[in-house]
């Protein structure tokens, strides 16, 4: 059976462009921090592939350190920018309830360690609420961290203007913008932020590397012990195939982002109405200011892993909600926080395309999901 692939959000597929760099920098196998000449070489396609990243962020190169992936950069970020609101006596973080765990288990760690943490309000589409931002940035607050664009609804926040707040009010801030890099006009030098995390599976790199963009002057604390690599910035000997992987998908992925990011839409905006159309369904998330492949809904009755199981055994793989919450019993805080019961909560399917996805394939998902959504209701009788 063909498969359809409907889970880009979770993991983009390696595009060529990445595998062959990963390839050709098996070949660099020297240890970049060597003196000699194959660490040398190691060492110039290191710089190399921060040149670029940080050419496609709007940054300069000694902003950047490479990571193992989004997670680790969003703690790095989180941890050390704790770090330096503690050493000023500033103890408040403002952040909101969409934010992936990567971020929201790193501010609970802060809070065992004295944060008080303030969730900004969202409206119903998951829009950050700006004037109740302003409101809540106080003199006691170290830093604000809000995601750029949601991987649970896709909505894509007034990112520049909650930097700009945050800058009027002289208080750092962090965006995970691990789900809009490679889709979206990121620029970290024109938007304002301090810290920036991303992470290569989400546009075509390979799977277990990222980056974290540290604004020139921005204090840092490390999160790893150990050598001096990233000029002392995270300790740990550079996966140099996996970057040279992110590197080559990332120019891919910016090189051809209006013509994919156009076709990527046009089939989210088909699976939308063909999903709309099953009884039941609603769409979860911004109508208008969505990631261009992420398309989410909440369906009455049914729960989201039910329809996740029925749409693989039917040849689709979906998900019913962020990849990395599954199998958590709780509902999802940010749906929870856009209005969602908790009932209705569970009945959360995420479908996320690119550009390689055909329209027979989201006719063929809004077919099966019809099937399992009646078969599975039919069955609780
Ligand atoms: N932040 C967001 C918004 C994500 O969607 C993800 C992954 O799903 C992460 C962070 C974690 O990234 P990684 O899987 O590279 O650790």
């Amino acid at each position: 059976m063909k498969r359809i692939y409907a889970d880009c959000a979770a993991s983009m597929p390696m595009c060529a462009e990445a595998k062959k760099a990963y390839l050709e920098a098996l070949d660099a196998f020297g240890n970049p921090s060597s003196l000699h000449a194959e660490g040398a070489a190691a060492a110039r396609l290191l710089e190399d592939c921060r040149e670029r990243l940080a050419l496609a962020l709007g940054a300069s190169a000694n902003e950047i350190i490479f990571t193992s992936g989004g997670t680790e950069s969003d703690n790095a970020a989180i941890l050390s920018l704790w770090e330096s609101g503690k050493r000023e006596g500033k103890r408040r973080i403002v952040s909101t309830a969409l934010e992936h765990h990567a971020v929201s288990r790193a501010l609970d760690h802060a809070s065992r360690d004295g944060a008080q943490i303030a969730l900004c309000p969202v409206d119903g589409e998951g829009v950050v609420d700006l004037a109740a931002l302003d409101a809540l940035i106080d003199g006691e607050t170290a830093f604000v961290s809000i995601m750029y664009a949601s991987n649970e609804i896709g909505t894509i926040e007034p990112i520049a203007d909650i930097a700009a707040i945050c800058r009027a009010r002289g208080v750092p801030f962090h965006t995970d913008a691990v789900q809009a890099v490679g889709q979206l006009a990121v620029d970290a030098r024109r938007d304002g932020f301090d810290m920036l995390s991303l992470s290569a599976h989400k546009f075509g790199g390979p799977r277990g590397v990222g980056a974290l963009y540290i604004r020139e002057g921005t204090a840092f604390s490390p999160l790893l012990c150990g050598g001096a690599q990233e000029r002392s910035r995270r300790a740990g000997t550079e996966n140099l195939p996996a970057i040279a992987g992110m590197a080559a998908a990332l120019t891919r992925a910016l090189s051809e982002m209006e013509a994919r990011g156009a076709k990527a839409a046009a089939l989210r905006d088909r699976l939308i109405a063909g999903m709309l159309a099953i009884p039941g369904v609603s769409l979860t998330g911004s109508a208008k200011d969505r990631l261009p492949g992420l398309a989410s809904f909440a369906v009455d009755g049914v729960s989201g892993e039910s329809l996740v199981i029925a749409l693989d055994l039917a040849g689709i793989a979906a998900s019913s909600g962020a990849a990395c919450a599954s199998g958590d019993l709780e509902p999802s805080r940010a749906l929870t926080a856009i209005g969602l019961s908790p009932e209705r909560a569970r009945g959360a399917l995420r479908l996320s395309v690119c550009a390689d996805n055909t329209e027979d394939e989201i006719d063929e998902i809004c077919s099966a999901c019809a099937e399992a959504v009646k078969v599975i209701l039919a069955q609780r009788g």
